[in-house]
């Protein structure tokens, strides 16, 4: 018997997380990355403080100085107990075995952050996917009913939204947190090109766990995550959180750049003020509809997603295509927020793409008449290959 029997079929079933491989200069919009880095005198001094770090020595997270820092940084309340992980992508498989009881309901919006489905799915918990409205708003209506339904054991919402970047009404959050017995994700990880947050909250409900990530604010790639919340669910968690779960370079790493976060801050304010610049400059495009956005990408929609985004390809522009993914995001592109030289890169290509849409000006059914000519070709080609086979049989006969 092969190995591969032993392996579960539903894991089998699973294609891995596509991380996408480009060649270096490529415009990379695709991820909610940050387009800068520290100044050149800044990465001296982390160098530095890197080549000190005793990478010899197991790490120890807790008394790092990171949980502080992030605590003082951001202001999380004193009562709120904090947890590390691996990437937010880390804590929220931990929260999700925390409380993957056989029969456990997971309960989520649609569409939203894929490892949510992903982490319910690799845990056995039954995920309850509740479509958004046509504008990508919440339909709280349904929420509540299915919180008071199923009982979800665990919730998450992402606040604001990915891949849709629009941010739920506060109210409608509390309400979800109120009617809520099971555990609420709130996932910041766009907080900081929010105006609002939960996290003066974390601490306060035993249900409500508030997460972050460094990683859309600059450090992707230092997989810096964190989770705030209740201290006897956090006490819970810190059993199943792996004990050298964090690295020492990016513990240091991360010290660092709280250490600096005037610099985070400027280039956060840069990505906002393109937000702005790019929302309206999009939206004076005519074919585009661009989605009120919160985080540092913006999701519109375009009469062919698919043609643009191959468009922007060829112009070594890579973006997020999420038309196929959901029923909802046909036709919709992510665009991640990059400089501003990038950003006008990509309102290029989409303005010319967008003016020949309208110069082929085909009437609105041509995409459906198409498909129905290549339905039509197709039932003609397999007709003739029937009669020849039937023709050829009868020589046999
Ligand atoms: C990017 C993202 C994360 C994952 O962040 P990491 O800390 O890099 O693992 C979590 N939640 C949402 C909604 C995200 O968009």
């Amino acid at each position: 018997m092969s190995v591969h029997s032993f392996i579960r079929e539903d894991i089998q079933a699973l294609t891995a997380y596509p991380i996408a491989n480009i060649p270096k200069d490529f415009i990379k919009l695709d991820a909610m990355e940050v387009p800068y880095t520290f100044p050149e005198t800044l990465q001296q001094e982390l160098a530095q403080r890197l080549s000190q770090t005793e990478i010899n020595r197991y790490p120890n997270p807790a008394n790092s100085g990171l949980i502080e820092a992030l605590r003082e940084t951001f202001s999380i309340p004193l009562d709120a107990q904090i947890a590390l992980g691996n990437g937010s992508d880390e804590l929220i498989q931990l929260i999700t075995q925390l409380v993957a009881k056989p029969n456990a309901n997971m309960l989520c919006i649609e569409p939203s952050f894929v490892m949510y489905r992903h982490n319910a799915a690799l845990f056995g918990l039954n995920y309850i996917g509740l479509p958004l409205h046509e504008d990508f708003t919440l339909n709280i209506e349904a929420v509540l009913q299915a919180i008071e339904q199923h009982r979800p054991a665990l919730t998450f919402i992402a606040y604001p939204n990915n891949p849709t970047g629009v941010r739920f009404q506060r109210e409608q959050i509390e309400q979800i947190i109120e009617k809520s017995s099971g555990l609420v994700v709130v996932d910041e990880a766009y907080g900081a090109f929010n105006d609002d947050s939960f996290m003066n909250l974390a601490g306060q409900y035993e249900n409500l766990i508030v997460m972050r990530t460094l990683s859309k604010i600059g450090f992707a790639g230092l997989r810096i995550g964190y989770a705030a919340g209740h201290v006897m669910v956090m006490n819970e968690l810190a059993k199943i959180i792996p004990p050298y779960n964090m690295n020492q370079l990016s513990l240091e790493a991360a010290r660092f750049a709280l250490e600096h976060i005037d610099v985070v801050h400027q280039h956060i304010d840069l990505l906002k003020n393109e937000r702005e610049r790019m929302n309206q400059n999009l939206a004076q495009i005519h074919g585009i509809t661009v989605f009120p956005s919160k985080a540092n990408f913006i999701t519109i929609r375009l009469p062919d997603a698919e043609t643009a985004f191959n468009q922007l390809y060829e112009q070594r522009i890579l973006v997020k295509k999420l038309h196929g993914s959901h029923a909802l995001l046909h036709d919709c592109l992510r665009l991640t927020l990059g400089t501003p030289e990038q950003n006008n890169a990509v309102l290029e290509v989409l303005k010319t793409h967008c003016q020949n849409q309208q110069k082929n000006h085909l009437p609105a059914t041509s995409k459906t008449s198409k498909k129905w000519i290549a339905i039509i070709a197709a039932i003609v080609v397999l007709a003739a290959l029937l009669i020849l086979l039937y023709l050829n049989n009868l020589q046999h006969i």
